[in-house]
């Protein structure tokens, strides 16, 4: 089987379409799927665990791809490593979150510090939201939709902390 970077030197895929730009994407999400499960949409080849989602100004659709083609066509390969990195690291500490000692507010809601920020979750209409503080004040983030159980809510909570240490530009 070829590696990723094969594929991309081969030309696979969208590698070898005109209409595709090659260039001057950028990284708008990054995800784990828990295991290989989805083909890179730029190789069409590669079955992808951690999939980085790439926009680019001049091309329609977001396409799901994997690192080594995030890479390329973000013109660093570096930082897809760098992301995919954060994530891979995160995956471990992410099966422990649920289990951690969250303390509870004032207001009577599970808290915890985590990563340099606080993140607080309530009940918010039927279902349930998150906030997340950075510890320094820089930033309050809420989530924008709300989830149907306080663990999903946790769980958006650490995702979006684990975006924000990968550095995806939002
Ligand atoms: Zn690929």
């Amino acid at each position: 089987m070829l590696s990723e970077e094969e594929l991309v030197a081969h030309r696979r895929g969208k590698w070898s379409v005109p209409s595709v730009p090659h260039k001057g994407w950028h990284c708008v999400d990054v995800e784990d799927l828990g295991a290989p499960q989805q083909e890179c949409e730029m190789c069409e080849s590669q079955t992808i665990r951690y999939v980085h989602h790439m926009e680019h100004p001049e091309y329609p659709d977001a396409l799901a791809v994997g690192c080594v083609c995030a890479g390329h066509m973000e013109g660093s390969l570096m930082a897809a490593r760098h992301r995919e990195a954060s994530m891979r690291s995160r995956t471990a500490k992410r099966a422990r979150w649920l289990s951690r000692t969250w303390k509870v507010s004032t207001k009577g809601n599970p808290t915890i510090k985590a990563d340099e920020f606080r993140v607080t979750v309530y009940q918010r209409g039927s279902g349930y939201g998150a906030t997340i503080a950075a510890l320094d004040g820089s930033t309050l983030q809420h989530a924008r939709r709300n989830y149907p159980t306080l663990d999903q809510a946790k769980f958006a909570a650490f995702d979006h902390i684990t975006r924000l240490l990968a550095q995806v530009s939002q």
